[in-house]
C-alpha cells in the first residue's frame, strides 16, 4: 500500500505517495493514541463524510488531544484528497497522532500531526450476498473505564488485529468479541445484530463502537417497519437468533453464515437492508435527519 503513486494529503499539503512518513520516534506509534477513520466514497462522495469527521475529532479528544483541525476543515480536505485521488468508489483513511518532538509518555504539547489518504477500494468480502464465518475470540472488549473505548484509536486495533489473525488462522472470516462482562459486543471492524422473531437486536454501543452504519441501518428498519432493539445479548441468543448480521463502513450489510459451530441462513431481513444501504449510499446520504444520534456526541 505504501508504495505506489499518487498524493496524500499531510500537514496541510499534498505529498508525493511514498514520501508520506512519520520519523520512526513519534510519541503515536510508541504509545498507541493515534486516532483514525474509516470512509467509503460511492459516485465519487464520501457517504456520512461530517460524521466521520465529528468522530476523528472527538476520538482525538478522548485520547487527550485536541486536533488543530475543525469537523468542518477535515471535511473539506477530504473532498480535496478524494477529487485529487480522482475516486468514484473507494476508501479514505484520515489519521491523527502526535509527533516525535518528545518521547515523554506525557506529551499535552507534543504536535498533532493529521494525513488523509484515499484509494480505489473493492469490498472486502466478496460481492454479492456472500456470508462469513465468525470465531467468538478469547480476546475482549475492554470495558469503558479500562480504556477509552469510546475513540477509534489504534491502541484499541491491538485487539483487533489479534484476535481477527487467530480467527484467520483457525480458517474463519473474523472474530467476534464479546465484552469484559462476556455479553456479545462485536466483530474486529463492524457492529453485530441478531435477528430475533423478526426484530432487531444490537448491543448499545457502550462497549462498541458507536457505528455510523449502524446507526445508518437503524435508521433504514425503522423506514422498512423493522423493530429494532439495544441491549445486551448473551452468547447464548445466537440460539434463537433466525439471521445475524454485521455492519461497517468497509463490510457494508454483512451477512453472517456461520458463529463457531452455529448456521445461520442467507435470510430476508439482512438482503432487504443490503438493499436498503446500497440505495442510500448511493444516494449520497443525503437525509440523515431520521437516524439515532450518535452516543455520547459531543
Ligand atoms: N466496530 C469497530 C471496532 C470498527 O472498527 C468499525 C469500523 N469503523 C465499526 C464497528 C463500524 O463503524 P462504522 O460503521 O462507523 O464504520
Amino acid at each position: 500500500l505504501d508504495d505506489r503513486d499518487g498524493v496524500i494529503w499531510l500537514d496541510g499539503a499534498f505529498v508525493p505517495w511514498r514520501e508520506a512518513r512519520l520519523h520512526v520516534l513519534s510519541h503515536g506509534l510508541h504509545y498507541g493514541g493515534s486516532v483514525f477513520e474509516g470512509e467509503r466514497v460511492y459516485d465519487g462522495r464520501v457517504f456520512a463524510l461530517s460524521e466521520h469527521s465529528a468522530r476523528l475529532v472527538a476520538s482525538a479528544r478522548h485520547m487527550g488531544y485536541a486536533l488543530p483541525w475543525t469537523a468542518a476543515e477535515l471535511d473539506a480536505v477530504t473532498r480535496e484528497v478524494v477529487a485529487a485521488a480522482d475516486l468514484t468508489d473507494g476508501y479514505v483513511r484520515p489519521v491523527a497522532w502526535r509527533g516525535g518532538d518528545t518521547l515523554r509518555l506525557v506529551a499535552p504539547d507534543s504536535r498533532v500531526h493529521l494525513a488523509v489518504a484515499a484509494w480505489p477500494w473493492p469490498r472486502i468480502f466478496t460481492e454479492g450476498p456472500r456470508g462469513i464465518r465468525l470465531r467468538t475470540s478469547r480476546w475482549r472488549r475492554p470495558a469503558p473505564d479500562t480504556a477509552p473505548i469510546r475513540a477509534k484509536a489504534a491502541a484499541l486495533y491491538a485487539i483487533g488485529a489479534l484476535a481477527g489473525q487467530e480467527a484467520e488462522e483457525a480458517g474463519f472470516d473474523d472474530a467476534l468479541l464479546l465484552d469484559h462482562r462476556g455479553r456479545l459486543a462485536e466483530a474486529t471492524g463492524a457492529n453485530l445484530f441478531l435477528v430475533i422473531d423478526g426484530e432487531l437486536h444490537t448491543p448499545p454501543p457502550e462497549c462498541v463502537l458507536d457505528g455510523i452504519t449502524r446507526r445508518t441501518v437503524i435508521g433504514l428498519a425503522g423506514g422498512l417497519g423493522l423493530p429494532v432493539v439495544e441491549r445486551h445479548l448473551a452468547p447464548a441468543e445466537l440460539d434463537r437468533a433466525t439471521e445475524v448480521f454485521l455492519t461497517g463502513t468497509a463490510y457494508e450489510v454483512q451477512p453472517v453464515t456461520g458463529v463457531d459451530g452455529r448456521s445461520f441462513p442467507l435470510g430476508e431481513v439482512g438482503a432487504a437492508l443490503t438493499e436498503a444501504y446500497a440505495r442510500a449510499v448511493r444516494a449520497g446520504g443525503a437525509d440523515r435527519s431520521g437516524y439515532p444520534a450518535p452516543a455520547g456526541a459531543g
